[in-house]
Parts: structure tokens; C-alpha cells; sequence
């Protein structure tokens, strides 16, 4: 009996532990989820390499940097 209960704190832990992890590992699976979304909807200059995020639902878009026109589309080979 006695050493069941003095078992019990460190069980405690041992589960407090286990759930910070848990919440921790789900976090960060859902922020790299998001930024892989994200980086999916960038675009990626043909011209000066730069890379902007297209604005609206036009086919074409045209580079900040370099005003040229782009395709919507991400390079599938990336
Ligand atoms: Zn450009």
C-alpha cells in the first residue's frame, strides 16, 4: 500500500509529462501544416526568383519586384 502511494506522484508526472508533450508534438504538427499550406500558396517569380504571395483568384499576377506577369501555379517540381 505503501508503495503504491508513493508511486503515485511520480505517475503524476510521468502523465503531466506525456501530455505537454502530446499538446507540444500536435502544436507544432499543425504550424508546420499551416506554413506548408501557406508556402503552397506563394508564388515564385520566373523572372527575378522572388517569391510573393498572389493576391485574389486571377490566373496572373504580376511581381512586386520586377512587375513582371506570372502563371498562378507552384512549381511542381519543388
Ligand atoms: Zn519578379
Amino acid at each position: 500500500m505503501r508503495t503504491s502511494l508513493s508511486f503515485l506522484p511520480l505517475l503524476y508526472a510521468a502523465v503531466l509529462a506525456g501530455l505537454v508533450l502530446l499538446l507540444w508534438l500536435a502544436g507544432e504538427w499543425r504550424r508546420s501544416r499551416l506554413r506548408r499550406r501557406e508556402w503552397r500558396a506563394m508564388g515564385q517569380c520566373r523572372l527575378c526568383a522572388a517569391w510573393v504571395r498572389p493576391v485574389g483568384g486571377a490566373d496572373l499576377w504580376r511581381c512586386p519586384a520586377c512587375r513582371a506577369l506570372n502563371e498562378r501555379g507552384v512549381p511542381s517540381d519543388l
